[in-house]
C-alpha cells in the first residue's frame, strides 16, 4: 500500500515512529561505541602501568620478575636481544582467548605484556543486548503513544466534518465548533464560518428578493384581475369599460416598468451592461435630466430650480450616469408634496470631484432607514411608496449607476423636513 493512501493519523504514526528508531539508532551505536573506546583505553593504561613496573623490577631486581609475576597475574616476556630472560605460563598469548598486547623497548632489552579483554567484550556485549531488546520496546511504546495522541489531536477534524456535512442549504445558520481559535484547526473552522456566514446572507437575500420580486408582481397582477371581474359582472357604458380599460393599462405599465428596472438591475449586477467612459458636461447632463422631468414638477405645483455651475465634467458614462440622476430627481418630485421646493445643482469640490445634488422639502427618510433604502424593494414609507406607483428599485438602480461610474451617493435627510442625495464623482 503506498503510504499517501494511508489515513493522516497513520502516515504521522508511521514517520514519528521512523523518525524516532532512525534517532535511537544513531544514539546507541554512539553510546556503543564512546563505552568501547573508554573501556579500551582503560585497558591500555593498565597495560603501560604493567609496563612500567615490570622495567622497574627488571632494572633493580631480575630475580623478583617470577614473584612479580604471580602478584600481577599478567602475562609478560622480557628479552635481550634474542635471550628470554622471563616469561610466563600461557606465552605468547595466541590461538586462546582475545588478548589486548603493549611492549616497550630500548636498547638492552624488550617487555611486552598481554591483558585479557574478555571482560571488555563480554561489557560491550551486555550494553548491546541491553539495547537490542530496549529499542524494539521503545519504538513499540512511542507508535502506541503517537497513534493514539495522532487519534485526539485528530479528533476534531473529524468533528468539523460531521458538522460540516450536516449543514444544508436549510441550515446555512449552523456553524462549525472553534474549540481553540489560534490553533490550525480553529483557523479552519474561523474560515469554513465565514464562507458560511457570506453564503447564508447571499442565500437569504436570494430568498428574499424571490419573496419581495413575487410580491410586487403579484400585485399588479390581482389588481388587474379585480377590474376585469368587477368590470365583467355588470354591464357598462363604453365610458365606463375605456375607464376599465385605461385602469389595466396602468397597471400593465407598471408592471413593465417593475419588470424592466429588475432585468436592468440584474444584468448590471452580472456586469453584462457594458459602460463607456468618456468626459461627460455634467452641467449639461443635469440640464437635460431637469428639463426632461419639469413637467411632472409643474404638474404639482413644485419649485424646481437648477443650478449649475460652469465647468463640471466627470469621466463616465454619459447614458447610465443620467439614469441614475433622473431616479433621485423622479423620486424627489414623486416624493414631495405639492408646491414644495426641488433643487438640483452641479458644483464641483476644491479638490475637483465633481458633485450633483436633488434637494426636496419633502417627507424625508427616517434615519435607520438610510442604508437600507438603497436595498431593491425596501421602501421607507410602505403604503406612500406603492401609492405614488413605485416599483422600490429605483435607489438600487440609482446607487448601481453611481458606483459603475466610480462615485458614491451620499443621503442627507430630516424626517419631516427632506432630502438631499449628493452624488460624487472622483476627478479622474
Ligand atoms: P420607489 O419605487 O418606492 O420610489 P426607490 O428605490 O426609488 O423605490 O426608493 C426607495 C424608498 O426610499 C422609497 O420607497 C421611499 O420610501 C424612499 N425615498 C426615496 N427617495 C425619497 C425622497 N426624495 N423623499 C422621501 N423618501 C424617499
Amino acid at each position: 500500500m503506498r503510504i499517501g493512501a494511508l489515513s493522516v493519523r497513520a502516515r504521522l504514526t508511521l514517520w514519528h515512529a521512523g523518525v524516532l528508531t532512525l534517532v535511537i539508532c544513531v544514539f546507541a551505536g554512539g553510546v556503543l561505541l564512546f563505552v568501547r573506546a573508554r573501556l579500551y583505553r582503560a585497558l591500555d593504561d593498565q597495560i603501560r602501568a604493567d609496563l612500567a613496573t615490570i622495567d622497574r623490577v627488571y632494572r633493580e631486581e631480575t630475580g623478583d620478575l617470577g614473584e612479580l609475576a604471580v602478584r600481577m597475574g599478567t602475562r609478560f616476556e622480557v628479552t635481550e636481544g634474542a635471550t628470554v630472560i622471563y616469561r610466563t605460563t600461557g606465552w605468547p598469548p595466541v590461538g586462546t582467548a582475545p588478548f589486548r598486547q603493549g611492549t616497550m623497548a630500548d636498547a638492552t632489552h624488550r617487555i611486552a605484556v598481554a591483558r585479557d579483554e574478555g571482560p571488555v567484550r563480554q561489557t560491550l556485549w551486555t550494553l548491546a543486548v541491553i539495547m537490542a531488546t530496549a529499542i524494539p520496546c521503545a519504538v513499540g511504546l512511542a507508535v502506541a503513544g503517537g497513534y493514539l495522541l495522532a487519534g485526539r489531536m485528530l479528533a476534531p477534524v473529524g468533528t468539523l466534518a460531521d458538522t460540516a456535512r450536516k449543514i444544508t442549504a436549510e441550515s446555512l445558520s449552523a456553524r462549525l465548533p472553534v474549540a481553540n481559535p489560534g490553533d490550525e484547526f480553529g483557523r479552519l473552522a474561523a474560515v469554513f464560518n465565514d464562507t458560511l456566514a457570506r453564503l447564508d446572507a447571499a442565500f437569504e437575500q436570494l430568498r428574499r428578493f424571490t419573496a419581495d420580486a413575487s410580491h410586487e408582481l403579484r400585485t399588479p397582477l390581482t389588481a388587474i384581475r379585480s377590474v376585469g371581474e368587477v368590470a365583467l359582472q355588470r354591464s357598462l357604458s363604453a365610458e365606463g369599460y375605456r375607464e376599465v380599460v385605461g385602469s389595466m393599462l396602468e397597471e400593465v405599465d407598471r408592471l413593465t416598468r417593475l419588470v424592466e428596472n429588475l432585468l436592468l438591475l440584474t444584468r448590471a449586477e452580472a456586469g453584462r451592461i457594458p459602460l463607456t467612459r468618456v468626459t461627460v458636461d455634467l452641467r449639461e447632463l443635469v440640464a437635460a435630466v431637469s428639463d426632461g422631468l419639469r413637467v411632472l414638477a409643474e404638474e404639482k405645483d413644485q419649485d424646481l430650480t437648477v443650478q449649475l455651475a460652469g465647468g463640471v465634467t466627470a469621466h463616465c458614462d454619459a447614458g447610465v450616469l443620467r439614469l441614475g440622476i433622473t431616479n433621485l430627481l423622479y423620486n424627489a418630485i414623486k416624493y414631495t408634496p405639492q408646491h414644495g421646493v426641488i433643487r438640483v445643482a452641479a458644483t464641483s469640490t476644491v479638490g475637483g470631484d465633481a458633485v450633483i445634488e436633488v434637494q426636496d422639502t419633502g417627507p424625508g427618510i427616517p434615519a435607520a432607514d438610510h442604508q437600507r433604502v438603497f436595498e431593491r424593494f425596501y421602501r421607507a414609507d410602505h403604503a406612500r411608496s406603492r401609492q405614488t406607483g413605485g416599483t422600490g428599485l429605483g435607489l438600487a438602480i440609482a446607487r448601481w449607476a453611481v458606483e459603475a461610474n466610480g462615485g458614491r451617493i451620499e443621503l442627507e435627510s430630516l424626517e419631516g423636513r427632506g432630502t438631499l442625495f449628493r452624488v460624487v464623482l472622483p476627478r479622474s
